[in-house]
């Protein structure tokens, strides 16, 4: 019998980049942290690539260095180094780094006057998601250690940057409010002689629906895997990630019985329960139990009782089911079958969490 699967289309991956890039004059940054939200980093970097992406964005340098050993030599920035972070093996791999305090600046330039190389660094702006980023107030500070060190010839600053909090919110009040300490933060790097090639802000909801905050570059996650950071919109987007599995075992239940662990689904007549060979150690939200809807020989059913570690039972109805059959938790949902909005509206979630789940440690990956 075949195996469980995350079917990964990265011809998708690459169209998704393409409308991307259509939308902009701006340089495409594609985010694959967090293994390309599940859907495999460094597939999905080069596919990303194929369809006019320039830069590629992830979280930490390990994830880096991993697109790096692939061989991947497009520009890659990373933002989030905690102290301790060997800044040196960046820097001496080519990947541009995030810097949000002159404590970090400081120890960057230490590392790289051993190694006498020059570090690329991106200034972080906090204009107000209050993650990472320096203050406005401790800004002007920042660029002036880093104008500093530039001149010192210790690193260049490639880019001025930061990340909106709500952008996914039309209309949102804040979007325009961070856009204005941006460009109050910008102003301030211009008067210290700091001109970045790349000023960025712009994460998937903004490029497709604000240009005013595309600057010179823009950094779209969740859009290049096909889903849309704004519900109940497309933008004709294409969603990259299928998972299926075969249907384990299929048995006829009288009315009455309890399914799976703690009986809390009851069935209400006769019926057909098939076993489907995933559960939560591959990704299947434990929250789904009794609500998650799976798709069999063209029909939708639901999860029956508790997704289980490992597994999970669904009523079948009167359905004509055979062992070996496909159950299609989500894809694309063009031929009806659920797709991962449809996932993260039943268990409460982001359709971001839902496909990122199912990453390294879940299913079988494979690609088309
Ligand atoms: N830029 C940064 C700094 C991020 O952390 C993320 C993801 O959260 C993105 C860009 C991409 O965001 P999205 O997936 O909403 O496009």
């Amino acid at each position: 019998m075949w195996q469980a699967e995350a079917v990964v289309d990265l011809a998708a991956i690459r169209a998704n980049v393409e409308l991307l890039k259509a939308k902009t004059s701006a340089e495409v940054m594609a985010v694959v942290k967090a293994d390309g939200y599940g859907h495999g980093a460094v597939h999905s970097a080069r596919a990303a690539l194929a369809g006019g992406a320039t830069w590629l964005g992830v979280r930490s340098l390990p994830e880096a260095l991993e697109l790096r050993a692939a061989g991947l030599t497009a520009p890659i920035l990373a933002w989030l180094l905690p102290p301790g972070t060997p800044l040196r093996e960046g820097v001496l791999a080519d990947v541009d780094l995030s810097v949000s305090s002159v404590g970090q600046l400081a120890e960057l330039a230490d590392e790289v006057r051993r190694i006498d190389r020059v570090a690329r660094v991106h200034l972080k702006i906090d204009t107000g998601l209050h993650r990472n980023g320096a203050p406005p107030d401790v800004w002007p500070k920042l660029v002036e250690a880093a104008a500093q060190a530039q001149a010192d010839g210790v690193l260049e600053i490639v880019g001025v940057w930061s990340h909106l909090a709500c952008a996914d919110e039309l209309g949102d009040p804040s979007i325009d409010r961070q856009l204005q300490v941006f460009h109050d933060a910008l102003a301030t790097a211009e008067l210290a002689g700091v001109a970045p090639r790349l000023r960025h802000i712009a994460n998937s909801a903004a490029t497709l629906t604000r240009p005013d905050t595309h600057f010179d570059l823009v950094r779209p996650g969740v859009a290049v895997y096909g889903l849309s950071p704004i519900a109940g919109e497309t933008f004709g987007l294409r969603p990259a990630m299928t998972v299926r599995a075969p249907i384990a075992l299929v048995k006829r239940v009288p009315a009455g019985e309890g399914v799976s662990y703690g009986h809390t689904y009851v069935t209400a007549r006769e019926t057909t329960l098939c076993l489907i060979p995933i559960g939560y150690a591959d990704g299947v939200p434990r929250h789904a139990s009794s609500s998650g809807p799976v798709w069999v020989n063209g029909r939708r059913f639901e999860i029956a009782g508790r997704v289980c570690m490992d597994q999970f039972v669904l009523d079948c109805d009167d359905a004509l089911v055979t062992a070996g059959d496909e159950a299609i938790l989500f894809g694309p949902g063009d031929d009806g079958e659920p797709t991962a909005d449809d996932w993260a509206a039943t268990v409460g979630t982001i359709n971001y969490e839902i496909v990122t789940r199912f990453g390294r440690s879940g299913v079988p990956r494979r690609y088309r």
